[in-house]
């Protein structure tokens, strides 16, 4: 399809009034193309000779719709550190339509786009830097394999954008297939607006949920309920084995269909740090990497509490009993993944925990270490692995490792074939918040190719890429722990 057969429909705006406002974008005077993503245009079914079409910077900017845009900010509420906002929604963004491609319906959603209803006190837009880290982490969980938004291109402009200081404004479309946050299913419940609620549900269970067509709605409440505590289990477990901190796991950030979703002071981890908080205006580590899951279910709580005109206590506390498990589950597999273990043995979780604490202990930068292993052939650590770990822990290393092998030999593949599917699972690549740092400094100065290359390894981040070796680079020091703020 030809970028000007683009065609957009409505599912979300025909709900009603009830679920948000029909609002255009404000464009910016003078926008930039930065990036298109040939991988988000694939999937919409766009021509991928339509990538350098100049109509990109007016599409994603606001000055020029879609055939058939209606813009519509979406209204939700949510918890925010634990405390109902009843006052959130798309402050800054706005729901352009959805497109089918393949069988799939894809939304776009226009971050950045001006003010709103729901914008409060904001000014509606967004800054070069946040919006080039959501572009990317889009990109680097997807690669990864993790569920999570992502993006269909960024557009700069010169346009004064404040925060901490004068920064410049971007915009991006973001593509997922709902934009349907915990929060949508919030606002209706503490607004008492039941009908409009029934209507969400029996929508999402529509789109989303196997086998809910024709059932009441309290069946298809509780069904939804057990679908998104899966997809969140599945989520979190993914983001724990993967080393990825969220930052702010507010319940208006919780995706109903378990993408990552709403990017702020994310970051993947270096070292490797359970306690880890990335945001720095989290003062109590509510949103601490060990924390995630924990706070997924706090948040599935706040959803089951939503939809409690439906759904009876008991059923609502049988669906969210499941979520541990769930996540016990989907995680051990990951790191069974990442330990090349194919077979399934009771011991697995106490190796994996030992080498956590281990990795805690020396400082071990988490996906080099996960790397390196990947080529280790029984009683021969690969070269560099002792160099991932401080000199403390080399004698714990070396007798985890001897539990290792012994675990090694009881499998059946052979260490070739097991070094494979490790590299497959383990990157090379990984969105280091410093390298994230370097690409946004050379957009700021107009160079996009940093943060083309980059997005590019993102994508392929298990492959080798000889001559980008720079981008695997361990952090220096200075690049570790760099302070995000919630401001973007
Ligand atoms: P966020 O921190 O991006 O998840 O946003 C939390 C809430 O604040 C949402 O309702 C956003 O739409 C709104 N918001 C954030 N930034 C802005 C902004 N610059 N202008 C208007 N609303 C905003
Ligand atoms: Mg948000």
């Amino acid at each position: 399809m030809k970028l000007s057969d683009v065609t957009l429909s409505h599912r979300y705006a025909n709900l009603g009034d009830a679920f948000g406002t029909r609002i255009d974008p404000t464009p910016f005077k003078h926008p930039q193309l930065i990036d298109t993503n040939p991988q988000v245009m694939q999937l919409l079914g766009i021509d991928p000779t339509e990538a350098e079409n100049p109509a990109w910077a007016e599409l994603g900017s606001g000055a020029k719709l879609f055939h058939g845009s209606r813009p519509f900010a979406m209204k939700y509420t949510g918890h925010q550190f634990g405390v109902y906002n009843p006052e959130l929604g798309d402050g800054r963004a706005l729901l352009l339509g959805e497109i089918e491609n393949a069988g799939r319906c894809w939304e776009l959603h226009l971050k950045g786009a001006g003010k709103t209803p729901y914008s409060r006190f904001g000014d509606g837009r967004a800054v070069l830097r946040s919006t080039i880290r959501e572009y990317l982490a889009g990109e680097a969980l997807h690669g990864l394999g993790i569920r999570s938004t992502r993006a269909l291109c960024i557009v700069g402009s010169d346009e004064p954008v404040t925060r901490e200081q004068v920064e410049s404004g971007a915009m991006l479309i973001r593509v997922a297939e709902s934009h349907v946050r915990f929060g949508h299913f919030e606002y209706l419940f503490y607004t008492k607006q039941l009908q409009a609620q029934q209507q969400l549900i029996s929508e999402i269970c529509h789109r989303f949920v196997p086998d809910t067509e024709g059932l009441s709605t309290g069946e298809q409440a509780e069904a939804l309920l057990r679908f998104t505590t899966r997809r969140s289990a599945e989520l979190a477990a993914s983001w724990q084995a993967e080393g990825f901190a969220h930052g702010v796991l507010n319940t208006d950030n919780m995706s109903i269909i378990g993408d990552t979703f709403d990017f702020g002071p994310y970051a993947f981890l270096d070292d490797y740090d359970p306690g880890f908080i990335c945001n720095h205006s989290d003062h109590t580590g509510r949103y601490a990497f060990e924390q995630q899951p924990g706070v997924v279910l706090w948040n599935l709580n706040a959803l089951a509490h939503a939809l409690s005109g439906f759904v009876s206590v008991e059923a609502l506390r049988d669906c969210l009993e499941q979520f541990q498990p769930q996540v016990t589950h989907a995680y051990a597999g990951r790191m069974r993944a990442k330990l090349g273990l194919i077979e399934e043995e009771d011991g697995d979780q106490g190796l994996c925990a030992d080498l956590l604490q281990l990795l805690h202990q020396g400082e071990a930068d988490y996906a080099r270490f996960f790397r390196v292993l990947s080529h280790y052939r029984c009683e021969r650590p690969p070269e560099g692995l002792h160099d991932c770990i401080a000199t403390s822990q080399h004698n714990a290393l070396e007798l985890w490792l001897e539990h290792y092998d012994r675990r090694l030999l009881r499998e059946k593949s052979d260490s070739r074939t097991r070094n494979r599917a490790m590299v497959a699972v383990n990157p090379k690549y990984i969105l280091r918040n410093y390298l994230a740092q370097k690409v946004i400094e050379a957009a700021g100065q107009g160079d996009y190719h940093p943060l083309r290359t980059l997005r590019k390894l993102l994508q392929s981040p298990f492959e080798e890429h000889p001559e980008h070796e720079t981008w695997a680079a361990a952090p220096p020091e200075s690049g570790k722990r760099i302070p995000l703020s919630c401001s973007s």
